[in-house]
């Protein structure tokens, strides 16, 4: 508990911290990039100065794309818990991720017959999986298929309570993580990745947001054989709202 409670003030300093912070840098970024734009019309550059203002350029682009991702961040929102159906949750969440995701890379969900309906916020579960997807994409460089298999389960991890949760595992057969990195994949800007392309905020925000919801995070993984992210997340007591577009189609939704 003491550490979850930790992790929660980290994140709320951090949240502050980056969020003043990546406000003024990004208007010092469109500043540069501004500029850039105003050169670029009026210098006649050589082949090898152009090169140069083209890196330039890119830099500064990507500077403000970090920037516009600690953004998201640090932005509290407030969750608004509802009862999920993942089925139609998948179908959005998959629209969203091809374009992100690449061509290389597939995503196969396979949600358990009778799966019962999580309790979260839906708009974080959605950049959870994206979080997740994201991170085993980039751990198969070579392509392959992400799975997202949900299933039922009762609270017999450590660290909840006692009760009904769905659990959404995502898994990938790439690189994994070793047993010294997995203890610290969790942590607010741990990342091993190349500097530019990973910010360490996407796990970190992934268990920050399970464990608001009353759920948790478990990760399980070999090098070089691929890693599972477990999200467990607590069982609504409700039924979805359904989008009524006739009282017939409510009514069948709800028996
Ligand atoms: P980022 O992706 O920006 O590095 P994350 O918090 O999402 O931040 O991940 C932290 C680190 O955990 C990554 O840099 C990587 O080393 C490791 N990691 C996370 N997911 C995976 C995965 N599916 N396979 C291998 N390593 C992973």
């Amino acid at each position: 508990l003491e550490s979850q409670l930790l992790h929660s003030r980290k994140m709320d300093a951090l949240g502050q911290i980056t969020g003043g912070i990546a406000h003024d840098f990004n208007n010092l970024l469109a500043a540069v990039l501004g500029g850039l734009e105003m050169l670029e019309l009026r210098l006649l550059m050589a082949p090898e100065q152009s090169k140069i203002f083209n890196i330039t350029r890119r830099a500064a682009e990507q500077g403000a794309a970090l920037v516009a991702r600690l953004l998201t961040f640090a932005r509290k929102q407030k969750l608004e818990p509802a009862s999920i159906d993942l089925t139609r949750f998948s179908t959005a969440v998959t629209q969203l991720l091809e374009h992100t995701l690449g061509g290389l890379v597939m995503l196969d969900w396979q949600m358990d017959e009778g799966i019962w309906y999580p309790y979260v916020d839906a708009g974080q579960l959605e950049l959870a999986l994206v979080n997740l997807a994201i991170n085993a994409r980039d751990a198969m460089p070579e392509g392959g298929t992400i799975r997202v298999k949900g299933r039922n389960a009762h609270g017999d991890h450590a660290s909840l309570a006692d009760g009904d949760y769905v659990v959404l595992a995502v898994s990938d057969s790439g690189v994994g993580i070793s047993p010294e990195d997995l203890e610290r994949v969790t942590e607010p800007f741990f990342t091993t990745k190349a500097q530019g392309k990973g910010t360490g905020l996407g796990l970190s925000m992934v268990y920050g947001f399970a464990r608001q919801s009353g759920g948790t995070v478990h990760i399980e993984s070999r090098l070089s054989q691929g890693t599972t992210v477990e999200i467990w997340l607590p069982r609504a007591t409700e039924l979805p709202q359904v989008a009524v577009t006739s009282s017939a189609s409510a009514i069948s939704q709800s028996t």
